[in-house]
């Protein structure tokens, strides 16, 4: 899909008073409806010690997925590639992804030669930073910050890299329209209008949306391995803190299957993690234990999202931030909530279960099966 990000023309975002912006249908929606294909801004893959089971092209207008079972990895070496290429164009055939010949870091891998050739802006400061301050935070802070501090990186040298090309359309900086009603519409700035850079700046999430302690641990951590630490790309500290907060607001986790296909038809969860990024658009929906619409990636990482079941005009749209099939205990699933992602959950599948209290047996397959 050449267009995406594509949104349903029966999609808006919508401001709320209590819930911030939220994605409602303007018209009713079939179920099976292809919702929203989003493309994301950045990417980074899970630590290869934490045997992921899929990698991805690092070439971010490529991002190909290919399972580690069946990958072949090979030094980048001229006259290999040639061979390589012609195999990778096979389907169903073994994949070849090659490495970077700086090693950089084992997690950095091309599925071309084009791809490598495509992505060398890109990423030349990206291995500057990973041999040098991408190193050193991954020995002394562990891989967790380490991939934190990587997709800051990859965010940052990517609109270094767009704003280089001086493509970054849709910049428009329309606050949104502040009305006494509890939903407006916000005319003229719509999330869904924006792209690029200016789609991910406009996300929410801020300093004062954490705990004191944990933003004054991100300030060390980016001061000391990231702020000015890239070199030729501009990332300031304040920059840093401002992305940081919008990265752990909206940042979706990769996973081989399904997230939030509901009713759950199944035990099998959607697999092991395998990277993580920011889809800006995609950023829009909120969480419910019930969503009527489920996400998942395609094979070159871009992320679709589909009806469950039909949507009346005027309702939320709501997707699950978590994989429901592992969270299916009510109370498992609210401390979940609660812990990772502070918020306290009223959808409807929430309120069911606190005003039935039935033991949660009876809210799993069969039930919900009806
Ligand atoms: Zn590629
Ligand atoms: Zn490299
Ligand atoms: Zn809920």
């Amino acid at each position: 899909m050449a267009s995406a990000p594509a949104v349903h023309a029966g999609l808006a975002v919508q401001q709320s008073t209590n819930k911030g912006r939220l994605v409602v249908a303007t018209q009713a929606i079939p179920a099976q409806a292809v919702l929203m294909v989003d493309l994301p801004y950045a990417l980074v893959p899970a630590p290869l010690s934490h045997e992921p089971p899929i990698s991805f092209c690092c070439n971010h207008r490529c991002n190909r997925q290919a399972s580690r079972a069946g990958l072949e990895l090979q030094p980048r070496q001229e006259n290999r590639d040639a061979a390589m290429q012609a195999d990778n164009s096979r389907s169903g055939g073994p994949v070849t992804f090659i490495s970077c010949p700086r090693q950089c870091a084992p997690e950095v891998l091309w599925c071309s030669r084009d791809c490598h050739a495509q992505d060398a802006a890109r990423h030349n400061p990206e291995c500057a930073w990973l041999r040098s301050s991408g190193a050193r935070a991954r020995a002394e802070q562990g891989e967790f910050e380490f991939e934190l501090l990587w997709l800051l990186a990859r965010t940052s040298i990517r609109r270094h890299c767009d704003s280089n090309i001086g493509s970054e359309p849709g910049e428009n900086h329309n606050e949104s329209v502040e009305t006494g009603s509890a939903v407006t519409t916000s005319a003229g700035s719509s999330h869904f209008d924006r792209r690029g850079w200016d789609s991910v700046w406009d996300l929410e999430g801020s300093p004062g949306s954490f705990p004191v302690d944990e933003v004054a641990g991100w300030r060390d951590l980016t001061s000391t391995y990231l702020v000015d630490k890239i070199p030729g790309v501009e990332c300031t500290a304040e920059q840093a803190i401002g992305l940081i907060c919008r990265l752990e607001t909206n940042s979706f986790g990769l996973y081989p299957g399904v997230t939030g296909d509901y009713p759950i038809k199944t035990h099998a969860g959607r697999g092991e993690y395998f990277g993580s990024g920011l889809y800006p658009t995609a950023a829009m929906f909120n969480h419910a234990c019930c969503p009527n619409v489920s996400h998942r990636l395609d094979e070159h990482s871009r992320r679709i999202f589909t009806a469950n079941r039909e949507i009346k005009p005027g309702e939320e749209c709501c997707i699950s931030y978590f994989d429901l099939v592992e969270f299916r205990d009510a109370a498992v699933r609210r401390h979940e909530i609660r812990t990772k992602w502070t918020f306290g959950c009223d959808c409807q599948r929430c309120q069911d279960d606190a005003n039935e209290g039935l033991p949660d047996f009876l809210t799993g397959l069969d039930i919900e099966n009806d």
